[in-house]
């Protein structure tokens, strides 16, 4: 089989760069190793309701290209505001006046961090380690292993600063992955993992469905699957990637949804959120009560802690402890069940997104200067900001189709 492009990997990189191929009408393939589409953009559906395993928020709205398309689909987007937000301190919840001096120790946390990265790149906890504040260990926390997946010790101050999720946060009405399974051709082929790639342009794909030949190939897989060797290049990549890509580690972030007992409603209304305050190098949990108007609760834990309770009892006894410290009750009295998401061993993915070691925010660009008419795309490729994201990753998908054209147009 032969094709101008062919595109790997069905998620937002891949869906976008289809999308843009063929409105050029360019003959393109996309192909898919796993059984559905959307990659990390995953809507399951629940007997407890709708759940976003993978992205759940469309971030930084004024600049995100779902919103509109999301919009021209008549799909509403509901604001990221929650309901209540609670922080516990240890022996009870935050009030008002002490919620705000949180807000503003963020702010403090956001200035220090942006000053020390503007002389030099340095990890993320260092940038903030002179910050005397006792909500610093917590913010620490949300900022680099929640938003960033990533261990405060070992992430770029310059990623974090160059990707920091400014603007208006919006969810779609039945979620993320929901919003982008219809946004994909009906033609990508599932179930066909690439195995080999051999070629600059033409090149020629191995899948587990036969091998295509194509004058330029589009590459969408996560940076953990490039770096796991998941897929055989000859000749090998490029030494500028390789040395790229082991800047770019995939960090962790995990959620467990937690079913509530039936007549066992959880202690907050749906739409709230709870967290507590931590302690230096402390993990925790961000609870999310009944998020998509779902009867469950979400738990979100990133970083270390996400590698280490990678095995679904140990996230299981960690968000039940942590349920216990934020409210008393046992979780058990509460929850009938517990199910973790698995992205940082499932091999398709191997991950939830990559981040920059310190001194490797620059590895992004590298990676997405092509190689010939051997495209990468996706989050990790992502320069000028949303790495990391849905967002990113689409606009990485178009401006990899607009490689591709200009390779085609050239060869
Ligand atoms: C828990 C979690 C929460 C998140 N929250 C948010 C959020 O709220 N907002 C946000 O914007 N982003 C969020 N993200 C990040 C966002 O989901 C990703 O950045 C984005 O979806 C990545 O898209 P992509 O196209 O780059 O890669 P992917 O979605 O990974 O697509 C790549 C595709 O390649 C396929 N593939 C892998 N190997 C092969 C192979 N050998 N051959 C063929 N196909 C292959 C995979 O199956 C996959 O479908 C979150 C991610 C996670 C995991």
């Amino acid at each position: 089989m032969e094709t101008d492009v062919a595109i790997v990997g069905a998620g937002a990189a891949g869906i976008a760069a289809a999308r843009r191929l063929r409105s050029l009408g360019l003959a393109h393939v996309l192909l898919e190793a796993g059984t559905r589409v959307g990659g990390r953009a995953w809507t399951r559906r629940l007997a407890s309701g709708r759940f976003d395993a993978g992205a759940a928020w469309l971030h930084d709205a004024e600049r995100n290209p779902l919103v509109p398309l999301a919009t021209a689909a008549g799909v509403a987007l509901h604001h990221a505001a929650f309901h209540e937000r609670r922080l516990h301190l240890g022996a009870r919840w935050a009030t008002p006046a002490e919620l705000a001096a949180f807000d503003r120790a963020a702010g403090r946390f956001d200035a220090t961090a942006r000053a020390a990265c503007a002389v030099r790149d340095l990890p993320l906890a260092e940038a903030v380690a002179g910050l005397d504040d006792p909500f610093l260990p917590t913010l620490l926390y949300f900022e680099s292993c929640l938003i960033a997946a990533a261990d405060p010790a070992r992430l770029s101050a310059h990623d974090w600063r160059d990707n920091a999720l400014l603007g208006t946060n919006l969810s779609p009405e039945r979620g993320v992955g929901a919003l982008l399974a219809p946004l994909a051709p009906r033609d990508v082929v599932l179930r066909a993992a690439v195995t080999r790639i051999s070629g600059r342009g033409p090149v020629a794909l191995e899948t587990t469905n036969g091998t295509l030949r194509a004058r330029a190939a589009i590459l969408t897989v996560s940076a953990g699957v490039l770096q796991a060797g998941a897929i055989r290049f000859a000749p090998a990549l490029p030494a500028r990637w390789q040395e790229a890509l082991a800047s770019l580690p995939m960090g962790l972030l995990s959620k467990i949804v937690l079913t509530p007992r039936a007549g066992a409603p959880p202690p907050l209304r749906a739409g709230s959120v709870a967290r507590r305050r931590l302690a230096p190098g402390e993990p925790g949990m961000f609870f999310h009560i009944g998020p998509l108007g779902a009867r469950h609760v979400v738990g979100f834990f990133g970083g270390p802690v996400a590698w280490e309770a990678a095995d679904p009892r140990a996230a299981e006894a960690f968000a039940r402890a942590e349920w216990r410290r934020l409210f008393g009750t046992t979780a058990d009295a509460i929850f009938a069940r517990a199910a973790a998401t698995a992205w940082g061993t499932d091999p398709l993915f191997r991950g939830a997104y990559a981040y920059a070691l310190p001194g490797g925010a620059a590895a992004r660009a590298v990676l997405a200067e092509p190689e010939a008419g051997l495209i990468l795309a996706g989050e990790a490729v992502r320069v000028d900001g949303l790495a990391g994201t849905v967002g990113g990753a689409w606009l990485a998908g178009e401006a990899a189709a607009a490689h591709a054209v200009r390779w085609l147009r050239r060869a």
